[in-house]
């Protein structure tokens, strides 16, 4: 079926740099209560959840469903590399020889879909049913979109990748474990879409898929009635809610969230599989848990409400939250992914925007300014590393941070006070119960010691297809500098060969503007394929390259634009 392409690439390989082996952020220790946390994982495996429902289990940091039907196997989430998603098929393979006749994908994120080219033939020669919500595509473009080192810096930072102990086989995450020498991640496109409750029958079973926007806009629950296994994907694991997220995720549904379990509650699951963690068996336990979490969920829902309308800050808000006493301490609801205070501060933020109801928002000096004054009022430089130095002898490491910060934003005693902030958040990361926390933390010690962050390789190049090309110029855009820029004034013309589409940039005085259609007198005209423009604007091939394989030919020079970009 040749509407099925796949793609490999490696994003561990991509970084601009790595830490050095003398980095302070490798064997940090790990606390205790997150050992806990992560302690379910053990040996990968296949565990069998009914005859025919399997769940491949701690392969990677997230889980599989192996459906086992009459004459084929039913493919449920992928895995994240495609090293792990072949590990698991040898274990399926010990079970049954029956061919995958379709893969699933409960939403479009890479740890559900990395895998996916182990378990579908490369090219045009299969006619395996890969299937989606009808709203995958968003997604993908926008791991093409000028945001896309924040994108994917993120879950570098999350997931702790930059910061693992070279060499180390693997290691523990809230979300499953990690293997840090399986790297190899892939994307099946999908072949059929869903919109909206679906039934049908693959391979003799019975599946109720339902699209749900929740934590992805192309999130979709599952329904096996026959086996009364229900897979809630990524909307709920046995963690805390995770309504927001650090990483931003504009498409993120809270009331999607919560109208996902009164989807599965309605159900009656016997089994309940998740996206990561272990699977939950028992009519009651499993109603429970779902009641549970949507509670939990509404509540921090309404409270964030509440707390915007009557005036209350982004920090107070996520200050002051309360869930109802009974749903406090269970153990099944512990903030061990995202922090519970994130979650306020996320809901706030997508809800009511940035600012804080505090007109002092509005008007306060800029971080530096503040910070100098901030020093000033502390006694001086010296007087605030000391206190800085004294909080964290006393185990205040927020504070100890926080007062470093000052120091690095005044350009103060930069190399003492980068020194204690790195000191603060290693010292937290081997505290915290929360792994997202832990790996956030060492990489901003990480960030701290190489001077800058972790800056992600462009690893979408073969998902490019359906991006509309503007777009592509649209990464230029970030990367003007705006000092060198300040009194140029440049016009250059973009011919796109294969696709017969003209561009015209504009660089007027620390400004790029980017239109369709030609200039009349351009100072510059690049000519070039598509694929060389991507190239080019993601910065995956140097430029020297490109113009010495004749891949961009140019009239006029072209070192005044290059001289221009970072
Ligand atoms: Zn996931």
């Amino acid at each position: 079926m040749n509407c099925i392409k796949v793609s490999l690439f490696f994003v561990l390989v991509l970084f601009a740099f790595g830490a050095s082996a003398a980095s302070s952020v490798f064997n940090v220790p790990m606390s205790e209560d997150l050992r806990r946390n992560v302690s379910m994982f053990e040996e990968p495996r296949l565990i069998k959840v009914t005859d025919r429902v399997y769940l491949a289990y701690a392969f990677d940091l997230v889980n599989s469903v192996f459906v086992i039907g009459d004459d084929g196997v039913v493919v449920i989430d992928t895995l994240a590399r495609v090293e792990n998603a072949q590990r698991a098929l040898t274990e399926l393979r010990k079970i049954t020889d029956k061919p995958i006749v379709a893969v699933i994908y409960s939403h479009g994120h890479f740890d559900h879909t990395g895998g996916s080219a182990a378990f579908v033939a490369k090219g045009g020669d299969s006619d395996i049913s890969v299937y989606a919500s009808e709203n995958w595509p968003r997604y993908r473009q926008e791991l093409v979109s000028p945001l896309y080192p924040m994108i994917n810096r993120r879950l570098i930072e999350q997931v702790g990748f930059a910061v693992a102990s070279p060499g180390v086989e693997r290691y523990e995450h809230v979300l499953g474990p990690v293997y840090p020498k399986a790297v190899t991640l892939s994307y099946v496109t999908p072949n059929r879409t869903l919109s909206g409750r679906t039934r049908m029958t693959l391979a003799g079973v019975k599946f109720e898929i339902v699209p749900i926007p929740s934590e992805m806009d192309d999130e979709m629950v599952i329904w096996l009635p026959e086996e009364g296994v229900a897979y809630a994907a990524d909307t709920m694991a046995q963690m805390f809610p995770f309504l927001a997220t650090p990483r931003s995720e504009p498409s993120r549904s809270p009331r999607g969230f919560i109208k996902a379990k009164d989807i599965m509650l309605d159900w009656r699951p016997k089994h309940l599989l998740f996206g990561h963690g272990p699977a939950l068996t028992g009519k009651n336990a499993v109603r429970e848990l779902i009641t549970n979490y949507r509670d939990v969920e509404q509540t921090l829902l309404d409270q964030t409400i509440a707390a915007i309308n009557s005036g209350k800050t982004r920090d107070e808000a996520a200050a002051e939250v309360r869930l109802p006493p009974h749903l406090d301490k269970d153990p099944m609801l512990i903030d061990s992914y995202h922090r519970a205070s994130w979650v306020i501060k996320g809901l706030y933020s997508r809800l009511s925007g940035w600012f804080g109801n505090d007109a002092l928002e509005l008007i306060q000096h800029a971080p530096k300014e503040e910070a100098s004054r901030m020093i000033l009022l502390a006694g001086g430089a010296n007087r605030m590393l000391q206190q800085a130095q004294t909080a964290l002898d006393e185990g205040d490491y927020a504070w100890a941070a926080q007062l470093a910060s000052y120091l690095l934003r005044a350009d103060q005693n930069v190399v003492a006070a980068r020194k204690a902030k790195i000191k603060a958040f290693t010292s937290l990361a081997a505290l915290t119960h929360s792994g997202n926390e832990r790996y956030y933390l060492l990489s901003g010690a990480l960030w701290l010691e190489n001077g800058g962050p972790i800056v992600p390789g462009f690893n979408q190049a073969d998902h490019t297809s359906m991006v509309p090309t503007e777009e592509f110029i649209e990464l230029l855009g970030p990367r003007l500098d705006l000092q060198r820029s300040a009194d140029t004034l440049l016009t250059v013309n973009l011919d796109i060969t294969d696709t017969q589409e003209q561009f015209r940039l504009t660089v007027r005085r620390g400004v790029l503007e980017r239109r369709m259609g030609k200039h009349e007198k351009p100072n510059l005209t690049l000519i070039m394929e598509r694929k060389t423009l991507l190239a080019f604007t993601a910065g995956l091939v140097p430029v020297d390259t490109l113009l010495s394989d004749g891949a961009i030919r140019t009239r006029g020079d072209i070192g005044r634009l290059l001289a221009l970009l970072n």
